[in-house]
């Protein structure tokens, strides 16, 4: 049973080691094309979700009306009236 089970395993073995390898492989290539495809996307992606972080670090309640307004001016609805 032995002398029968070793090589069945060992070349199971070896099919699972060739179907990992070329998993592997496939895996690196669908994720550099991944990469190369997701990068341009990616970095407007980056900007404009810095941009949008910057917009609502920048915005600031008015105790008075409640508008959102940039720290750089003053509110636009208090100083409008
Ligand atoms: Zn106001």
């Amino acid at each position: 049973m032995f002398g029968f089970s070793i090589p069945k395993l060992l070349v199971l073995f070896l099919i699972i080691l060739l179907v990992w390898y070329g998993f592997k492989l496939f895996e690196r290539r669908d994720y550099l094309s991944k990469n190369k495809s997701k990068n341009p996307r990616r970095e407007s992606d980056q900007e404009k979700s810095k941009f949008k972080k910057d917009e609502v670090e920048d915005l600031i309640k008015c105790p008075e009306c409640g508008n959102y307004f940039s720290s750089g001016s003053s509110c636009t609805v208090c100083s409008s009236k």
